[in-house]
């Protein structure tokens, strides 16, 4: 398999960019990650011409709009930057990242509850770093994270899991484009759509079923936004239990009671936080083989993501 492009922030990969001259090398991401994906690195202090070292930086003023600032000398940084992003969205666009990861309370790179100061000096955490802003933007479907967060195991898992549905979507677009083939791309997520969000699932299945009625552009671009938000819900344990009794379903006439009874207990146990994911999906993953139960073994659910990434063995 080929590694799949990420976006992520320069000095997560060990680069020494940060104001001080240091690094924030991530070594969950540099080793764990870099096995699977290919980085594009992105330190837009750097790359907008401020110097190493440099005086650090801050959010000023309004929430919704606020400026970039040195801290001590106030010099204001934020057209500069807010220029420079543009032009490197442009340069982005011809890598088809398929999501970016971004260092953590930076005024810059951070995502989620960046420090906003007002004139008296109070700050609130309500901003987003103007890069990450302006790439969020520019990229509204590409799954996005925080460097902080990837070590949350359910945060982890509902990110990358997304930028692997990502990556097929975009190489399902690689070849021309068929209701045909976008009922095919929908069915076989059926059941990892379901672990997410099941209306959601249901809105996009009369969406592909409506397909003839509408241009196929817009047919696309309908179910990839769905299909974005759908992801965006986290998964429960109660969510996966249902998918998992769903999937137990098609082995009514191939289980006996004794082994269905096995199954429920595993995943009863899985409810209730005594063991992970992988021990019900394992299970049932052999007895798709064993079966062969074609339907099955077409559902990314039952295999997502690389299983060297052991997403689904954290409890
Ligand atoms: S947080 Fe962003 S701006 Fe700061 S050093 Fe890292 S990549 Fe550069």
């Amino acid at each position: 398999m080929s590694k799949i492009p990420l976006g992520v922030s320069s000095c997560l990969l060990g680069h020494e960019v940060r104001y001080d001259g240091q690094h924030k090398r991530d070594l969950y991401i540099m080793k764990t990650l870099g096995e699977f994906f290919e980085w594009t690195h992105v330190c837009p202090e750097v790359e907008c011409g401020l110097p190493i070292p440099r005086e650090s930086m801050r959010l000023e003023g309004d929430a919704e709009n606020p400026r970039l600032r040195t801290g001590k000398t106030g010099i204001d940084h934020t057209d500069r930057l807010v220029n420079w992003a543009d032009s490197r969205v442009d340069q982005l666009r011809k890598k088809s990242l398929r999501g970016f990861i971004f260092k953590s309370k930076s005024p810059s790179s951070g995502l989620y509850r960046i420090k906003v100061y007002a004139e008296n000096g109070h700050s609130r955490p309500v901003g987003r770093g103007l890069w990450a802003d302006a790439f969020t933007k520019a990229f509204p479907l590409l799954p996005v994270e925080e460097e902080g967060r990837l070590h949350d195991s359910s945060l982890r898992e509902r990110f990358l899991e997304h930028v692997f549905v990502y990556d097929r979507w975009l190489r399902h677009n690689e070849e021309a484009r068929s209701l045909g083939r976008l009922v095919d791309f929908h069915t076989r997520h059926k059941l990892l759509i379901m672990s997410h969000d099941v209306e959601r699932y249901r809105s996009l299945g009369k969406l592909v079923a409506a397909g003839s009625s509408m241009p196929l552009d817009e047919l696309y671009e309908r179910y990839i936004e769905g299909l974005s938000a759908a992801l965006l819900k986290q998964t429960t344990a109660k969510k996966h239990g249902n998918v998992l009794l769903h999937i137990l379903g098609y082995f009514k006439k191939d289980l006996d009671s004794w082994e269905k009874a096995e199954v429920i207990e595993l995943i009863d146990r899985f409810k209730a936080g005594e063991h992970p994911l992988i021990v019900p999906i394992s299970l049932l993953n052999h007895y798709v083989r064993k079966y062969e139960v074609e339907y099955l073994a077409q559902q990314w659910y039952l295999h997502p993501h690389p299983a060297e990434l052991k997403l689904r063995s954290y409890m």
